[in-house]
């Protein structure tokens, strides 16, 4: 069983009820000892007023979501998304934020080069890594699942973001989110190659059979046919003792429950089934 004092409430989880503070009150409530918080509800909040509440409630961030996004049709547009990567990093900076996760984007639009969009997001990862290295921002690539290749990310395996993680050295590692690798027939050696140093988080949810959305329709951990016990069992052999996020995308069920009873079922489910 995994250590309580370990999960960290993804604010993807309350994200239709809650906004940043309210959930970051609402897990301290709930005497939970970290959150890991979403750009977008940062910013609704204030990036100040955020991390007041952080501080305010003792709270550590497990990592911020997300940067990323990198491929787009034309120079100016890579260059914005380096920007906003930046920008990124600081918001990371500002949260006391552990590492800054990276969905790192699908296809250009127009395009059918995926070869070329993968190659887009190491240049972009290339062009951001220096200033996320100065401010000791560790850059986690999040491999998505390749039903998402088009649209979110193209970088789907673990194996495939360990290789660009090798290929721009120091500061970049890696978020094993069970939702996307659990399929993996490779997964144990992959997370066993990425070792303490590239394993920068650990992600849970479940995935239902049916699954009725393929973006909005995560399961609760234990409602669904992922092994996450024998997956935190990898994770930990291969030296990974930091935060479990409960990330949990369910636009019909989870988000329209009262959050303060679905974080309640997140603590009740950790001790069962992570
Ligand atoms: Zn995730």
């Amino acid at each position: 069983m995994a250590s309580l004092a370990r999960l960290s409430l993804n604010l993807a989880t309350t994200r239709l009820r809650w906004g940043a503070i309210e959930a970051i009150e609402g897990a301290a409530r709930a005497g939970l000892r970290a959150v890991a918080p979403w750009r977008d509800l940062v910013a609704k909040d204030g990036l100040e007023a955020t991390a007041k509440a952080i501080r305010d409630n003792g709270l550590g961030v497990s990592s911020l979501c997300r940067g990323g996004m990198f491929a787009a049709a034309d120079a100016a547009g890579r260059q914005a998304a380096i920007d906003d990567n930046r920008r990124a990093v600081d918001e990371a900076t500002a949260l006391g934020a552990r590492s800054l996760v990276l969905v790192v984007g699908g296809l250009a639009q127009g395009s059918k080069d995926i070869a070329g969009a993968r190659a887009m997001v190491a240049d972009g990862l290339a062009a951001v890594l220096p200033h996320a290295r100065a401010a000791a921002i560790p850059l986690a690539i999040e491999p998505l699942h390749p039903m998402y290749a088009a649209d979110r990310a193209c970088i789907n395996t673990l194996a495939q973001a360990l290789d660009l993680c090798d290929s721009l050295g120091e500061g970049v590692g890696v978020v094993v989110d069970v939702y996307h690798l659990w399929w993996d027939p490779d997964l144990e050696a992959r997370i066993e190659r990425a070792g303490k140093r590239r394993l920068l988080g650990f992600h849970v949810s479940d995935w239902l059979v049916p699954t009725t959305d393929l973006l909005l329709d995560r399961g609760m951990i234990g409602d669904g046919v992922i092994d996450i016990p024998r997956i935190r069992g990898w994770m930990e052999a291969a030296g990974y003792d930091g935060a479990i996020e409960i990330e949990i995308f369910s636009a019909e069920n989870w988000w329209k429950r009262d959050p303060d009873e679905v974080v309640a079922i997140c603590k009740e489910r950790f001790e069962t089934a992570v």
